[in-house]
């Protein structure tokens, strides 16, 4: 099997299937009395369905991703909408899942084909609600939204969404068919701990609850097994929760090689619910903070002032540890529905991140205003994503200026904020020296640089094998920022993926970085590794004289 690990360990449990939406199609009946009267009961197992979701939603995650429920309450109990399709059942004798089908699916179009973008934005709802209406008249106990414990996830591919239906904490193990390493399934299974594995290419042998072994260290699934394979896993997984329980010896330990060189060890962050991770982790900061998952699973942008609680919230949450806000990355296979951003053939070479950014300034503004004001209660950075040149940058800059004289304008106290920029397209890491007259700090992106270094795209399970951090030219380009940084004194951390990687580390810090933040599961390992390690001459002609990244890990490994 293929797949690429994205969070590694051991999981043991019973197949939990997230089947995407199938059509029925056009099925008849003769029975319309029987076909209405299941339409009327699976439309109030709907119906409470949502009701338990909102509460749930509100309680778990927060009352604005609650109001995405609500507001498909609404549709539903819109009183045209069961005359229309009881309609369609009687005179059409369709069967109750065609006719709820035919019915939402064409108030769908309709919405899609509107000018207006609040009504674009209903056609996601109305396809929501069908794949749950649907799947109850079809499957009415078949209930996917309340997990038992013990569950491996398989799915095609996990949207965001999905996950704020789900109570991950019921999640042994996750495995995709679709998504690469940086995927948004990757870096959830990441922060959350849970042993994953996406881009599997077809799961259709795994069928629901059949008990499964995943080893998401070797990257193998192991579905016939005997008592004593079974009873070999378990072992290995209660000698990896002693290793775990172990490392929290580190929690307090600041990160430090043996000859003291001081390393920030930090976590990266996609909202206020990774904050508890980053103190039980003992990371010492946050060296990204994903701001683009604050305006993704809404159905309008955030407002400043509701930035502003949220950055606030987040600041405060941290105690006094700083943090670094990417500013919104929006674009690529970060999807922000209501921007009506125009569909791309290839998103990641296209209008993401800063490049949309400087084009819709208001949009931009509300997020840097809230993110200054929000710098009045802790220590914050603000970093921009995908800078390609120095013109982006000092643009940029430019309109962080212009925020800060607004906002000393209206009497708003706002703290001094370093700025950075990400390198992690080839062109900002081969000027580096260049930015480094301009920018504050460098945090070096390798989930993106290694993509646009290699030209392979992350997220395409086809080439995942040539996706390789270890690459000579990814590993020169990274060596390179950190030595320009060195010699310039620009302060230079890594957020990408390869900074909590156990075989990279050692090199990041031998060659000089300040920085490595990860998702905070990782950090405890990263702290043991940094403590245990002294500097070493890296040999960079021995890298660059390799064939393939296979040979540069065979190096160090
Ligand atoms: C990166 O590209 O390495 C990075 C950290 O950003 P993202 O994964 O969000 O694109
Ligand atoms: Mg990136």
């Amino acid at each position: 099997m293929s797949g690429s690990i994205v969070s590694r360990g051991i999981a043991i449990g019973r197949v939990m299937r997230i089947e995407p939406y199938k059509p029925v199609g056009l099925i008849k009946t003769e029975d319309t009395e029987g076909a209405k009267s299941l339409l009327l009961k699976s439309m109030t197992q709907t119906s409470e369905e949502l009701n338990a979701l909102v509460d749930k939603t509100r309680e778990n995650v927060g009352d604005h991703e609650a109001a995405i429920f609500e507001a498909h309450l609404m549709i539903l109990s819109d009183p045209t909408l069961l005359p229309q399709i009881e309609s369609i059942i009687e005179h059409d004798s369709l069967s109750a899942a065609s006719a709820v089908e035919s019915v939402l699916s064409s108030m769908e179009d309709m919405f899609k084909n509107l000018d207006s973008d609040y009504m674009k934005e209903r056609a996601l709802d109305i396809y929501d609600i069908k794949k749950r209406w649907v799947k109850n008249i079809l499957s009415p106990t078949d209930n996917n939204i309340s997990l038992s414990s013990g569950v491996i996830l398989v799915a095609e591919e996990l949207t965001p969404s999905d996950t704020l239906e789900l109570d991950m904490s019921k999640v042994e193990g996750l495995l995709m068919e679709k998504g690469g390493l940086t995927s948004h399934t990757a870096i959830l299974a990441q922060s959350m701990d849970i042993p994953a594995m996406v881009g599997c290419g077809s799961l259709e042998n795994l069928t629901q609850n059949t008990m499964l072994i995943l080893d998401a260290r070797q990257g193998e699934i192991i579905l016939d097994f005997d008592d004593k394979i079974l009873s070999d896993y378990q072992k290995l997984k209660e000698e990896e929760a002693k290793e775990k329980e172990a490392l929290k010896r580190f929690v307090d330990v600041k990160g430090q090689t043996k000859d003291g060189k001081r390393v920030e060890i930090a976590s990266n962050i996609a909202g206020i619910d990774d904050i508890k991770g980053v103190h039980e982790n003992g990371g010492e900061g946050v060296g990204l903070f994903r701001t683009e998952f604050v305006y993704m699973n809404r159905s309008s942008a955030p407002t400043e002032e509701e930035q502003f609680k949220i950055y606030k919230k987040i600041v405060e949450g941290l105690k006094g540890k700083p943090i670094i806000f990417r500013t919104m990355d929006i674009g690529g296979d970060k999807e922000v529905p209501y921007l009506n951003m125009p569909a791309e053939p290839n998103p990641f070479l296209g209008f993401r991140a800063v490049r949309y950014c400087l084009q819709d300034k208001n949009l931009f503004k509300a997020q840097i205003r809230a993110i200054l004001r929000a710098s009045a209660y802790g220590s914050i950075k603000i970093m921009f994503p995908m800078i390609g040149s120095i013109r982006q940058f000092l643009d940029a800059k430019a309109l962080v200026e212009t925020c800060k004289n607004e906002l000393k304008s209206e009497g708003i106290k706002i703290n001094d904020v370093p700025l950075g920029i990400m390198i992690e397209i080839p062109s900002a890491a081969i000027l580096s020296e260049e930015f480094a007259k301009y920018v504050d700090f460098f945090s070096i992106g390798t989930n993106d640089l290694t993509q646009y270094t290699l030209a392979v795209d992350r997220q395409n399970e086809s080439v995942s094998e040539l996706y390789d951090y270890f690459d000579p030219a990814v590993l020169s380009l990274i060596q390179h920022v950190i030595k320009v940084a060195n010699k310039t004194k620009t302060w230079v951390g890594m957020c990408g993926s390869a900074a909590g990687d156990p075989l990279m580390i050692p090199l990041l810090v031998s060659w000089g970085i300040d920085e490595i933040s990860m998702a905070s599961s990782q950090i405890l390992k990263a702290k043991q590794i940094v403590s245990e390690m002294t500097l070493k001459p890296i040999e960079m002609e021995q890298i660059m004289a390799c064939y393939d990244a296979k040979a540069v890990r065979a190096l160090f490994t």
